[in-house]
Order: C-alpha cells, then structure tokens, then sequence
C-alpha cells in the first residue's frame, strides 16, 4: 500500500514552484490532492494533469489565500468533496524585497495577507476536519531563523510569524493526534527565487552546499512528515536550506 493512500491533502499555492511538487510528491505517495492557485488556472490543470498520468488523482481551485471567504469555501469545499481531509499544507506565499524604509503600507498588507493569514485562515477552516493523525505543515523561510543580507524584512517578518502559528498549534491540537511543523525553505530554484537570478550567486554563496536547491528537495521533507515518519515530529521547524542558516 502507498504511504499516503486513503488520505486527502490539501496544498495551498500549488500551480507551480515548490507547491506544485508538494502536490506531485503527496499524490505519487497516494494521497488525492486539491491544490489551490491564484491566477495562473493553466498551470494549475497541467500539474493536475501531470498528476493524472501518473495513476495519481488531483484537483485544482482557485483560491486567492489573502481573501478570507476564497479560503474557507475552498477548504469546506475540498472537505465535502472527499467527506475528509487529511493534510494541509500552507505553501502559497509572496516575497517582496527592497530596503525597509521604502516599503509600501499596500505591500505590508498583501504579504501579511497572504504569507500570515492566509494560513491562519486556513488551518482555522481545516482544522475541525482534522482526526487523529491529521497534519499541518506550513511553508516558511530559512530567513525566519538567520538573515544574513538586508532588504528582507517584510518576507522575515512574515515567515517568522509562522514558527509562532506553528507551535501553538503544536500545543493546541496535539491532544487530538494532529501535527503541526513548519518548513524552512533555503534558496530554491522557482519563479519566486530563479537560480539564474540577479542575487542567485550571492544566494547560492551563503549557502554551506554552495547551490541551489530544488523543489522537490522541499516537497520531500514535506512528505516525510505527511507520513508515518512524521508521526511523532510536531512544534518543529526543519531547514531545507542547504545549511544556509548554519
Ligand atoms: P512561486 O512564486 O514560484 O509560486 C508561488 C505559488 O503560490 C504559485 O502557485 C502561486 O499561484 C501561489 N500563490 C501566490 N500567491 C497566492 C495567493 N494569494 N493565493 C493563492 N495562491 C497564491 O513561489 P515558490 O514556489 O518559490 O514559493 C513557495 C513557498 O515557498 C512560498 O511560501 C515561499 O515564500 C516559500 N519559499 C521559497 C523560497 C525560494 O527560494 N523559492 C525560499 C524560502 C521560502 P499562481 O500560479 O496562480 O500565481
């Protein structure tokens, strides 16, 4: 039997990058996956589709993680579909960068929006799904735990507001059998972050690997704690960083 068979995950931000691995990774492992998206409804249905051909079962909705009504209809509506849900993970998030006195009241909006409560809201919505052996993973930063460069500080502020959510909901929901973890991504190569990009070098330089990693590098770490091997693993955040915060 496949790890995951018989569980519904739900992954936030899954038309591309990181999320649409966590997506593939959680189906092949056997899991039926509603990923959610934005805007770009195209790339959502090919990494559905990708999931298809590979025997796996996915579905995608359209979920903007910074509205509140998107988020609680889309999870309620993934819950209903397959009478349960298993796995949540809040990968959906936005950087924005740039020295910290010229930073916009609208940009601290949309990313607290969407990297703070958006999985606030929707571990909030999903959480009175959760049985006995439920998980929570979040999506940080390696940022949350060293910063070694300036121009991050709305992105820092808002992944390290995760390891509070995080263990709290260690605590919260840890007599009910549910896990709550978060992981800290390091310089992966995505839209979000290109390992061609202006600063990869530099990135990649502080790294103790000296490279790039892949998405999939996250989306395994991910399904190890979706899995058996993370059943006694909950309040922690894990780096996937490449030693960046080392
Ligand atoms: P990308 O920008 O490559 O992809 C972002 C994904 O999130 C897309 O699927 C996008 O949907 C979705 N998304 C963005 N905003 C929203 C929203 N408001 N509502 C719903 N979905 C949304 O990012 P990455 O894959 O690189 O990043 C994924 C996560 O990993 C983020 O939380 C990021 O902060 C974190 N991370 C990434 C690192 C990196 O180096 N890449 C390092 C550390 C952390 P759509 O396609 O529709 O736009």
């Amino acid at each position: 039997a496949r790890p995951l068979g018989g569980k519904v995950a739900l992954v936030t931000g899954g038309s591309r990058g990181i999320g649409a691995e966590i997506a593939v990774r959680l189906a092949a492992e056997g899991a039926a996956v509603a990923l959610t998206y934005r805007s770009r409804e195209d790339l959502a249905e090919q990494v559905v589709k990708r999931i298809g051909q590979a025997g796996g079962q996915a579905w995608a909705v359209r979920a903007d993680s910074a509205d509140a009504e998107e988020v609680r209809s889309a999870v309620a509506g993934v819950a209903d579909r397959l009478g349960r849900l298993d796995i949540v993970v809040n990968n959906a998030g936005i950087n924005v960068v740039g020295p910290f006195e010229g930073i916009s009241v609208a940009d601290v909006d949309r990313v607290l929006r969407t990297n703070v409560r958006g999985p606030f809201l929707v571990t909030q919505a999903a959480a009175p799904h959760l049985g006995e052996g439920g998980r929570i993973i979040s999506i940080g930063s390696c940022l949350a735990e060293r910063v070694v460069i300036p121009g991050s500080t709305l992105y820092a502020t808002s992944k390290a507001a995760l390891i509070g959510l995080t263990k709290t909901l260690a605590r919260e929901l840890g007599p009910r059998g549910i896990t709550a973890n978060l992981v800290q991504p390091g310089p992966i190569d995505t839209d979000m972050n290109p390992a061609d990009g202006e600063t990869a070098t530099t990135q990649a330089g502080l790294t103790s690997l000296g490279s790039y990693g892949r998405a999939s590098d996250v989306a395994a770490t991910v399904a190890h704690l979706a899995g058996e091997g993370g059943r006694y693993i909950t309040g922690a955040a894990i780096t996937v960083d490449g030693g960046f915060a080392a």
